[in-house]
């Protein structure tokens, strides 16, 4: 097992829906494969926004509106801590809530979205749309140009994950990784801890059940991430 990282250890966290679990979110294999008692493929592809709009649109305005109500957890404050002791630092999250920004998370990519924000399909722009006028359910047209419909800002089952390049290069030059609350079923997410592996990082696992690929690690701690990550962090970091 790892003791105390030097500052100059670059490490890369890779963060999914298990670290917002104890903030009340829930996460999507918890419940049969089951997001919020939808079907993925009825919500979360480019198919479903086609087919239908309406149902998508109210889908993610709930998973909107829920931020509202939730706070970041102990392990959210925990990578923040980190980020602030180590030079190189990079928290990859396939979450699309906004914990870890608010939390306090600065070198942070969000790498399928964020439901901060929606995108217009026609002519790109990306807005941030917080305010009550954009959370309730008839549909938010973009200022720029004539669309009547802005989708979430979400990589949905079937696209690409965004800053794949920078992701891969970080992952890549790591002497640490760490994946916290995440099953390990979604690519190419997933993959990363493969990868990191074959570049020589030691590789840390955090997670609730053990993920599909939980061999994979060096070391893995079974347990609740804010219970878990916090005492890892002051060990990292020494901290008393
Ligand atoms: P997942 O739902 O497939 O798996 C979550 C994992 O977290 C499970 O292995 C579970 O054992 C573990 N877990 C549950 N509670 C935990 C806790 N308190 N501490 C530590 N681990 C805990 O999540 P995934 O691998 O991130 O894939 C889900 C996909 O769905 C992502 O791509 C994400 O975009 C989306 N999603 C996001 C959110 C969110 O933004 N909070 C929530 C649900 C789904
Ligand atoms: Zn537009």
């Amino acid at each position: 097992m790892i003791g105390r990282f030097d500052k100059q250890t670059r490490v890369v966290i890779l963060t999914g829906a298990g670290i917002s679990a104890e903030s009340g979110i829930q996460t999507f294999r918890a419940s049969d494969g089951l997001w919020e008692n939808h079907r993925i493929e009825d919500v979360a592809t480019p198919f479903a926004w086609q087919r239908n709009p309406e149902l998508v649109w109210g889908f993610y305005q709930d998973r909107r509106r829920q931020l509202l109500d939730v706070e970041p957890n102990a392990a959210h404050e925990a990578l923040v801590e980190l980020e602030q002791y180590l030079d190189e630092f990079l928290l990859i999250t396939q979450n699309v809530d906004n914990l870890h920004s608010r939390a306090g998370s600065e070198k942070l990519i969000h790498m399928h979205g964020e439901l901060e924000k929606l995108r217009c399909e026609e002519c790109g722009v990306v807005v941030t749309a917080m305010d009550e006028e954009y959370l309730g359910e008839t549909f938010v047209g973009c200022h720029q140009c004539h669309n009547e419909r802005l989708r979430p800002h979400i990589v949905w089952f079937h696209e690409m994950p965004l800053r794949m390049r920078e992701i891969d290069v970080a992952v890549g030059d790591c002497d640490v990784f760490i994946a916290v609350g995440t099953s390990g079923h979604v690519y190419p997410a997933a993959g990363l801890l493969g990868l990191a592996q074959a570049c020589g990082a030691h590789c840390i696992g955090i997670n609730l059940d053990p993920p599909q690929n939980v061999d994979l690690f060096d070391e893995f701690h079974r347990g609740k991430a804010g219970e878990i990550l916090p005492e890892m962090v002051r060990k990292w970091t020494g901290r008393p």
